[in-house]
């Protein structure tokens, strides 16, 4: 696998850095992961856009530009011999001897590798997936994507020892997101979505997905949820660039709602299969 580290194209066994990176440190750094299909980045300028939102919420200047950034990606998806691809790259604080002050005119650490694309399998699309639930216990800044990953690290080996896909939190009863996705949930025919606000990452495909119901004359909401709404919810969906739209059909060991995937998930599936193909 070809990889790209601070300007270099190479394979992923030589790209090489140093102990004291404040990425290994202080896991102090921010990524994106963009999925590509056919070799074509779906949604990349929205994912540039996060990037800039995540670097600027942690101090750290844009190592490049847009067209730069393009073009790097471009070249690590040309590298790969598979079409569907997820590209992660990350942008840490760089190299400097250890203290938590920001250190003076050190340069960033880019890396960037990329990966077949793990879609969920067609019986989890079919049948829907099992979740577990779980107080929200992560900082107050889940808006940005910081490597730092602990709190969603620890959520996600929750669930995957309940034998569950997902964990889905709550925050002070209201909920918030999932260890690695967004939730949304149907309530009254109408899709509902919590707020982007600073306790949970802002999705590209939460954004995808209410832009897609819109755009097919679906009704949605963005407002605050209530613990014992989205439990008792007609429909509950994960969203992410890897698991695209994925219904909940087990929550906590129990069937939730009517055990199937709902007609609104299917109908938002549907248009996201057609448009991530379409590249739009
Ligand atoms: N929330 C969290 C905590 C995530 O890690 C992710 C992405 N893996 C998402 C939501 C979904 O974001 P996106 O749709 O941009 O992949």
């Amino acid at each position: 696998m070809i990889v790209y580290l601070n300007g270099e194209y190479l394979p992923l066994e030589q790209a090489k850095i140093s102990v004291l990176d404040r990425g290994f440190i202080y896991g102090d750094g921010v990524y994106e992961v963009v999925p590509v299909y056919g070799r074509t980045p779906f949604r990349l300028p929205h994912h540039l856009a996060r990037l800039a939102h995540s670097l600027s919420g942690i101090g750290l200047a844009n190592p490049y530009g847009n067209e730069e950034w393009t073009r790097i990606i471009e070249r690590i998806v040309a590298g790969q011999p598979f079409e569907d691809q997820a590209v992660y790259w990350q942008v840490t604080r760089g190299v400097a001897k250890r203290d938590h002050v920001f250190p003076q005119g050190v340069a960033p650490t880019v890396f960037m590798m990329s990966n077949p694309l793990a879609t969920p399998t067609p019986a989890q699309v079919e049948k829907g997936v099992p979740v577990i639930t779980a107080e929200d216990n992560r900082w107050q800044r889940c808006d940005l994507k910081t490597i730092s990953l602990i709190g969603n690290v620890l959520m996600r080996q929750r669930a995957a020892e309940a034998g569950a896909v997902e964990t889905v939190m709550f925050r002070d009863g209201y909920l918030t997101e999932a260890s690695s996705s967004n939730v949304l949930v149907v309530i009254d025919g109408r899709i509902v979505a919590p707020p982007k606000d600073n306790l949970i990452l802002p999705g590209i495909t939460y954004d995808a997905a209410i832009e897609f119901a819109r755009d097919a004359g679906l009704a949605f909401e963005i407002r605050p949820v209530a613990r014992d709404e989205a439990l008792s919810a007609q429909e509950m969906w994960l969203s992410s660039s890897t698991k695209e739209v994925l219904a909940i059909t087990t929550i906590d060991g129990g069937p939730f709602a009517s055990g199937a995937p709902g007609p609104l998930f299917r109908k938002v599936y549907a248009i996201y299969q057609e448009r991530k193909r379409a590249g739009r």
